[in-house]
């Protein structure tokens, strides 16, 4: 068995036995990995409360031939801010579940290991209702399905965008207009976060339109992830 160190964030935990936890984690090495924490749930246990969810630790590993096991556990960064408001925790487990359910174990993808702790660090910073699904947003960009935004997915026409076709992955002009209606607000939302300016979006005050981003993104991501699974037959029962 080979030791190795990582830095990761915990995605989630469940139980293991009496003592243990399963800790699925998101490395910035090695991409999605299960690892056992053992003795995790005893008060003695010397991992304390580093293997929470939302925490970001520097790790030492064995590698085992499905699981994992830790066996060092530092803290970089608690992001107090999410486990102390409701609504972060709520938005982080968001941002958390979408990682789980996109990736599969053992992909290294360090541009998604680094937006996912950027998200968490915009969180901490400021609790704003478009960070999880810009997140989202640029997720689907780093699977490689970029939405198009910019002009008619159809035509490519950049006059009278008016909705967003989630079969054709991109916004549509008032003449080809089919899938879920948008307001030009949004529209221009979509444009700054996934062209590099998440900032200046962040900078807007919230209204619908924001309210409507994040909906779509929702919406987005289940629409790629269902296709994935009946892809791979997951939902095909007959
Ligand atoms: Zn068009």
């Amino acid at each position: 068995m080979s030791l190795y160190r990582d830095e990761a964030v915990v995605v989630r935990t469940y139980r293991l036995g009496e003592a243990d936890r399963i800790v699925v984690l998101y490395t910035k090495g090695r991409g999605k990995v299960r690892a056992v924490a053992k003795g995790v749930r005893k008060t003695t246990s010397r991992f304390g409360a580093r293997l929470e969810p939302t925490t970001h630790v520097a790790l030492q590993l064995y590698e085992g031939r499905t699981l994992d096991t830790i066996t060092q556990a530092e803290t970089l960064d608690h992001f107090r801010a999410i486990r102390e408001d409701l609504d972060r925790i709520g938005r982080a487990s968001s941002v958390l579940e979408a990682v789980d359910q996109i990736t599969e174990e053992r992909e290294p993808n360090e541009p998604l290991y680094s937006m996912l702790v950027g998200a968490l660090r915009a969180l901490c910073a400021d609790d704003h209702l478009l960070i999880a699904p810009a997140f989202f947003w640029k997720l689907l960009a780093l699977e490689g399905l970029s939405p198009v935004v910019d002009s008619c997915v159809v035509c490519g026409s950049e006059q009278d965008l008016c909705a967003f076709s989630l079969e054709d992955g991109g916004v549509v002009c008032s003449e080809h207009r089919r899938g879920v209606p948008v307001p030009a607000e949004s529209i221009v939302l979509l444009q700054l976060i996934l062209g590099g300016r998440l900032g200046v979006a962040l900078a807007q005050p919230v209204t619908p339109a924001t309210v409507e981003v994040e909906h779509l993104a929702t919406r987005a991501l289940e629409y790629h992830l269902e296709r994935r699974l009946r892809s791979i037959g997951v939902l095909d029962r007959g």
